[in-house]
């Protein structure tokens, strides 16, 4: 897999293990934006050309291929957006004062990415509701008891990452998700660290909205998918107003585009659906349980290699999906990726826009490396090396 990816090529010598910030790209991808820009460059929805046709036909169909990819019940419940945080303010903006009272009830994990945290704040500020925060287990994990004790009459929306980005924790959601509609509320998923690591179904899931990334599925930059239940987004006014998003202007009064269109205002980033497409099509050209397999021994490896070292403190558990956070006792997580850094490893050290997790953990940051399909056995021994080597530099050996 790895052979099919040209970033190794030109950086043979670096572990990459920051996948959950940015995965590498497949020659696959590349080619299909080159195609893009190269065949078919010509805007969508606007042209009355031939070219602007076949490229409003191929946009159209890859929103029939990532509906399908989610088994969402069509297309029209697909929308394009910039990204996971793109999709989720649209949700918060859109939907949220239309549905949340003052008094009502927003139920979050304090295990969420500021993505799915910071909106749900501002609108909870915004129209008088209540914003409530799930305690974690002490692993860090989103803890589904201690969510399901906060569903009462008054919750209007329960927020979760699928996958949490600091520990890579499974949330099961469809549990949830049923309390949740047994009270009248929606369920908003946020897929970003979920979809590069398992398949996805929407309705199995219970999710009402389903957000995710290009870039983190081997896509390109600057995409993202925001998947709505059609009566949900069929009522919500669009946030963003312009170009190809209307039905009628008049100098008094405006009319909007059916969906998914009356949210797509703009020139959309074409040559990022073409990527996504390309980047969805080797995504599902994997076979789940091996990678599912591969990343969960590579956790393994990590978890046991960094146990070894004292002073270690690992986040999460073993069953996360292609994620380990943790500490060095002594030496600020900065300072470890710093170190780690000039033996060509790189990991992200920080709070991961999780601040309040942090603020639980009673830690301001810790180390992440996060996995992918190319990574290897040898990736996690360079890592264990390298901290075993930190801890020497930073702390001496005793
Ligand atoms: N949610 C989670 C769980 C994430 O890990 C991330 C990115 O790290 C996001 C949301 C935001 O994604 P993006 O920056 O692509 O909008």
């Amino acid at each position: 897999m790895r052979e099919q990816f040209p970033f190794f090529a030109a950086h043979p010598d670096l572990v990459y293990l920051d996948s959950a910030a940015t995965s590498q790209k497949p020659q696959v991808v590349l080619n299909a934006l080159q195609d893009y820009y190269v065949n078919e460059n010509a805007n969508v929805h606007r042209g009355l050309y031939r070219l602007a046709f076949a490229t409003t036909e191929r946009y159209e169909a890859i929103r029939q291929q990532v509906a399908a990819f989610l088994n969402a019940a069509q297309a029209e419940e697909i929308v394009f957006t910039r990204g996971t945080t793109d999709s989720l303010n649209l949700v918060a903006q859109s939907f949220g004062p239309q549905t949340v009272r003052a008094g009502d009830e927003i139920l979050v994990s304090a295990a969420e990415h500021h993505s799915n945290f910071i909106p749900w704040q501002q609108l909870a500020v915004r129209v008088g509701a209540k914003f409530v925060v799930a305690p974690v287990t002490a692993t860090g994990d989103t803890d589904p008891a201690a969510v399901a004790k906060l569903i009462t009459p008054r919750t209007r929306i329960l927020a979760l990452a699928q996958v949490t980005n600091v520990t890579g924790g499974l949330v099961p959601v469809r549990q949830l998700a049923d309390l949740v509609h047994a009270v009248g509320g929606v369920v908003v998923v946020d897929g970003a660290q979920s979809v590069p690591h398992m398949p996805v179904d929407v309705q199995a899931l219970g999710a009402d909205f389903f957000a995710f990334s290009g870039h983190k599925v081997y896509g390109p930059t600057g995409i993202g998918v925001l998947y709505g239940r059609l009566p949900l987004l069929d009522a919500m006014p669009p946030v963003q107003f312009g170009g190809e998003m209307i039905d009628e202007v008049t100098d008094v009064r405006s009319t909007w585009a059916p969906v998914p269109l009356k949210f797509e205002a703009g020139t959309p980033n074409i040559a990022g659906v073409y990527g996504l497409s390309a980047a969805l099509t080797f995504l599902q050209a994997q076979d789940w349980s091996t990678v599912r397999a591969r990343e969960f021994q590579l956790v393994t490896a990590l978890r046991t290699g960094l146990t070894q070292i004292p002073g270690v403190q690992l986040y999460g558990t073993a069953n996360s999906l292609g994620i380990v956070s943790f500490t060095l006792t002594g030496v600020h997580p900065h300072d470890l990726a710093t170190f780690l850094d000039e033996q060509a490893v790189a990991v992200r050290a920080g709070h991961h826009c999780a601040q309040p997790l942090m603020a639980r953990l009673g830690v301001p940051a810790t180390v992440r490396a996060s996995f992918a399909g190319y990574n290897t056995p040898a990736d996690v021994a360079r890592l264990v090396a390298a901290v075993a080597e930190a801890r020497g530099y930073f702390l001496g050996t005793d």
